[in-house]
């Protein structure tokens, strides 16, 4: 009898919090190693697909998201003068079709409730960890200190997001994300600033507004119970090399949609600060899992994927479930004996549907940005006047696309998964 695994997780973002809610759920001990010396999360509203409500609701935490939450009614999509084009029912329909709500939150408000879920059930955080260097075989990890430290354990998992030190160790070479040519401004607003009668339209429904112009678009939706304006304005890339993120002038960000519909004009005017991401993406990999079978990756350190249909952080969340989901196929006590097939289990779930969504999102990017001329009149005109069907270019109303993002049951994946491993355990030996 041996005892139940020790798994390390470096990062505490939203991918690694839920991976180690799903594996300790499976019975063994997690650590999580954190750079920041605070844990939070940077940055504004995120949106919850029903995929994800349904990790939450397995978890026993939905009731605790639908506090912070706003739940949408609409999705319109417009040309930049404000005409609508197509719309999108989410509430009721997304939730009657897959049984799960559609949440829009505040990042903060997410994060502390996986983060108190983690500690209350005997996750270990650890702060100001930065991890910088891993033995695969061991396996280990070195943590920066005075002098530096090596922590072992029996799995490693690298969820350090777009930027991760774990890949490009993994990979042996560097392997910065990819450039994108866009950066997002993100700005929160509160409604109870929006008074103005031009904002009469978009303050009747929590709807989710996102407005099309030739290399850009923008979008609001609103979180924390109506009560915040969420605003994500698409631009080509301006900043300077090396500059990920930095505050950005309002003036400068106003004067870039001037010309655009005079709601969308006059909620800019409300806006107080913002700030400039830029964003990136990252190409398939190969593998997930090193030769070892000790080590495997999770989240955008892996499948980085732009924000166009709001799945970043839905992918990372459903990897730490269907690894926790795997792991809870076999006692804690026979975790290392089947820690191979698990892993490379996970990653055959995982890889070609993520490497998907990152496509998806950056096709929707292509169809947002259209330049004036026949290819945008043709868009339009579809969206005007088609009935939704596979290729449908609003792409949250394309039917096969939404099965595909919001259908997924991750413990029905992973029962059919470890099933058909069970009946031929060679086929999980890639
Ligand atoms: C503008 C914008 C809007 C978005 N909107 C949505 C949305 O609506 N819905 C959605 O699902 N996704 C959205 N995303 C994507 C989402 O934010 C990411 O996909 C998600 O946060 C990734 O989670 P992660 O846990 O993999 O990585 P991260 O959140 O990046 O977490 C990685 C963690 O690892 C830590 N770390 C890094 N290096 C080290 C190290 N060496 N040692 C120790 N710790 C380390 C970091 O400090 C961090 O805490 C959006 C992204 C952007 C830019």
């Amino acid at each position: 009898m041996t005892n139940p695994l020790h798994v390390i997780i470096v990062g505490a973002g939203l991918g690694g919090l839920a991976a180690a809610i799903g594996i300790t759920k499976a019975g063994h001990q997690v650590t999580i190693l954190e750079q920041a010396a605070q844990l939070g999360e940077v940055g504004a509203g995120i949106q919850i697909p029903p995929s994800s409500s349904r990790v939450l609701d397995q978890w026993g935490l939905l009731n605790k998201i639908r506090t912070i939450a706003t739940l949408p009614l609409d999705f319109h999509l417009r040309s930049k003068n404000g005409e609508i084009l197509s719309t999108q029912n989410i509430q009721p329909f997304i939730e009657e079709k897959y049984g799960y709500p559609y949440f829009q939150v505040h990042r903060a408000g997410y994060h502390r409730i996986l983060t108190e879920e983690a500690i209350r059930l005997g996750v270990t955080i650890r702060l100001k960890c930065v991890v910088q260097d891993i033995n695969f075989t061991k396996p280990s990890v070195r943590v920066k200190g005075d002098p530096d430290y090596e922590l072992t354990s029996d799995l490693i998992i690298g969820a350090d997001g777009l930027r991760s030190l774990c890949r490009e160790k993994f990979l042996a070479r560097p392997d910065p994300p990819r450039i994108t040519r866009d950066l997002a401004y993100r700005s929160l607003v509160k409604v109870s600033d929006m008074m103005s009668p031009v904002l009469r339209d978009l303050m009747v429904k929590p709807c989710t507004n996102y407005w099309m112009g030739a290399n850009m678009h923008a979008m609001c939706y609103f979180i924390e119970r109506d009560q915040i304006c969420n605003i994500v304005l698409i631009i080509p890339d301006d900043l300077p090399p090396g500059v990920n993120v930095e505050s950005a002038s309002v003036e400068e960000m106003q004067a870039k949609f001037d010309s655009w519909d005079p709601q969308l004009v006059e909620l800019l005017r409300c806006v107080g600060s913002t700030t400039k991401w830029r964003l990136q993406d990252s190409v398939k990999m190969e593998r997930w899992v090193h030769e070892a079978n000790k080590f495997v990756l999770l989240g955008d350190a892996c499948h980085a994927t732009l924000p166009y249909l709001a799945q970043g952080a839905a992918q990372a969340v459903e990897d730490g479930a269907v690894l926790g989901a795997l792991f809870s196929k076999v006692a804690p006590s026979d975790g290392r004996l089947y820690m191979a097939d698990i892993l490379r289990t996970y990653e055959q779930l995982r890889r070609d549907r993520t490497a998907k969504v990152v496509q998806k999102s950056a096709d929707f990017r292509v169809i947002f940005h259209m330049e004036d001329g026949p290819l945008q009149q043709e868009r339009d005109r579809a969206l005007l006047n088609d009935i939704p069907s596979e290729g449908f270019p609003f792409l949250f109303a394309d039917p096969s696309l939404q099965e595909f993002l919001f259908g997924y049951d991750f413990a029905k994946e992973v029962d059919i998964a470890w099933g058909s491993y069970q009946r031929s355990p060679v086929s999980c030996s890639l």
